[in-house]
């Protein structure tokens, strides 16, 4: 049986920028998918460039930054985001929250009062523990804009209520403006940009896959190989089946999903596999397509839809972006279903007949539509998560396993995260080799 030395089983950014630094080290990386890049994936479809929804790089790390900028050196923009709420018929800037004077004004006036009462009970130290992201949001916006907009899109989008989602993650994602700027936001409406992702960059060509393609081609050709499946590991031999072969390793770093690896995982204990079970996700079901005529959603690049009676909660136009992501006369749309929605193609174009149709535009407008779905898109955050995803990691350490990156931590994070992971993991594993 040869040993490969590190096996690196997953080939999105995390199993790649894995490679990537371990630079001279043998290494052999295995991608199920004919081609690496993972979620960070590109379509053409009659001249339309489409992306797993949107996914848009945000560097807030100096390293990323350098690496990115010497895989694809000029050829990235800089877009400063245009996101919009639809919310009592009308567009609200996004995020909601600092730009209340876009609503009606007796909603705005409620949503303020509510996140000054809050503001107050936070001063006064009259607060509940903060353990559900409902909680997060009733502590820091009130409920106003909980009820307006915080619950409903969010119940959407993970398809479970926000009170059984906890707060871990919210504190890099959720935009969370002091009172005095919720105020500000509810008199002035000057549509401010706060947030996480206001500004972004992007690949002028290529879609984002432009990224994945150019670190894979750094890399040494023989030692990726794609279109090839981890299917079985003996964790305490150090061995692994690839398709057919058994191969040795010293350390296995692994970006499938956590229940995935576990499930494939030989000699693992009832507890830690009841432990990988009761992980839960979001699927990802959305559809793409394009409409003719003129921009979409006033040319803003996405818009949110929290309304409880249409499964869509985003609705994304690449080609508002970067007008090359479509042809001229037409734009190019990403819509995203609640996880729940089981409809077929034919369903999915009449739901976005309802929305083109709360956008003033009609579902003759649309070119062609064709829906996706993955098994995998939000990790949920409920009362299980750490408690199982330690326990697992705790396993994998004994045994020379890593188990990183979105579906391998079990996290919520971003593509400069799955990097960072990548490198962090190189580190650990080099660091370890070399007895610091
Ligand atoms: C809908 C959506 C929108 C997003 N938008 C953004 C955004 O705007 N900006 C941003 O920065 N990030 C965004 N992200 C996050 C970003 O996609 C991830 O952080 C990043 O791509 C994760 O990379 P990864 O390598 O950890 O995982 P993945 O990309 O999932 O890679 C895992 C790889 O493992 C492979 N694999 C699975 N099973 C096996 C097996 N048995 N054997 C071999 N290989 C296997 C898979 O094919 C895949 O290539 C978004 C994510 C989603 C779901």
């Amino acid at each position: 049986m040869r040993n490969v030395g590190i096996l690196i089983a997953g080939g999105g950014l995390a199993g790649l920028s894995t490679a990537w630094h371990l630079n001279d080290r043998p290494y052999l990386l295995v991608e199920k998918e004919i081609r690496t890049g993972g979620l960070v994936r590109s379509e053409v479809i009659r001249g339309c460039t489409f992306d797993i929804t949107g996914h848009w790089l945000h560097l807030r790390n100096d390293h990323t930054r350098a690496m990115v900028s010497e895989l694809l050196g000029d050829g990235l923009v800089q877009v400063s985001r245009k996101a919009l709420i639809l919310s009592h018929d009308r567009y609200v800037n996004y995020p909601f929250q600092s730009n209340l004077a876009d609503l009606p004004s007796d909603v705005a006036a409620l949503c303020a009062v509510d996140a000054v009462s809050a503001a107050l009970a936070q001063a006064s130290g009259n607060l509940n523990t903060i353990n559900t992201f409902k909680d997060f949001a009733l502590a820091h916006f009130g409920a106003g804009i909980t009820r307006e907009f915080i619950e409903p899109y969010n119940a959407k989008l993970w398809g479970v209520g926000i009170d059984e989602v906890t707060s871990d993650w919210c504190d890099r994602f959720v935009p969370v403006p002091d009172v005095l700027q919720i105020v500000r936001g509810a008199i002035q409406g000057r549509g401010q940009r706060t947030g996480y992702n206001a500004t972004f960059l992007y690949p002028r060509e290529g879609g984002i896959e432009s990224l994945p393609k150019a670190l894979t081609r750094r890399l040494p050709g023989d030692r990726i190989l794609t279109g090839k499946t981890l299917r079985a590991v003996k964790p305490r031999q150090h061995q692994a089946l690839v398709d057919d072969e058994w191969l040795r390793y010293d350390v296995l770093v692994s970006s499938l999903p956590l229940p995935v690896l576990a499930g494939i995982l030989e000699d693992m204990d009832e507890k830690l596999k009841q432990a990988a079970r009761g992980l839960r996700a979001s699927r990802l079901v959305y559809a793409i397509g394009a409409v003719r005529g003129e921009p979409l959603i006033q040319g803003a690049h996405w818009l949110y839809l929290p309304q409880d009676d249409i499964p869509v909660y985003r609705f994304g136009v690449p080609s508002n972006v970067l007008s090359t992501l479509a042809p001229a006369g037409m734009s190019s749309f990403y819509a995203e279903f609640t996880p729940g929605f089981d409809g077929d193609e034919q369903e999915a174009r009449k739901q976005l007949g309802r929305v083109l149709g709360l956008l003033g535009r009609d579902v003759r407008d649309l070119d062609f539509l064709e829906l996706r779905r993955f098994p995998y898109g939000y990790v949920i955050f409920d009362e299980h998560r750490n408690q199982g995803v330690a326990e697992l990691m705790s396993f994998f350490e004994q045994h020379a396993i890593h188990s990183i990156g979105r579906f391998g931590a079990w996290t919520y994070n971003a593509m400069e995260d799955a990097l960072l992971d990548g490198r962090d993991t190189a580190q650990r594993i080099t660091g370890e080799a070399d007895g610091n």
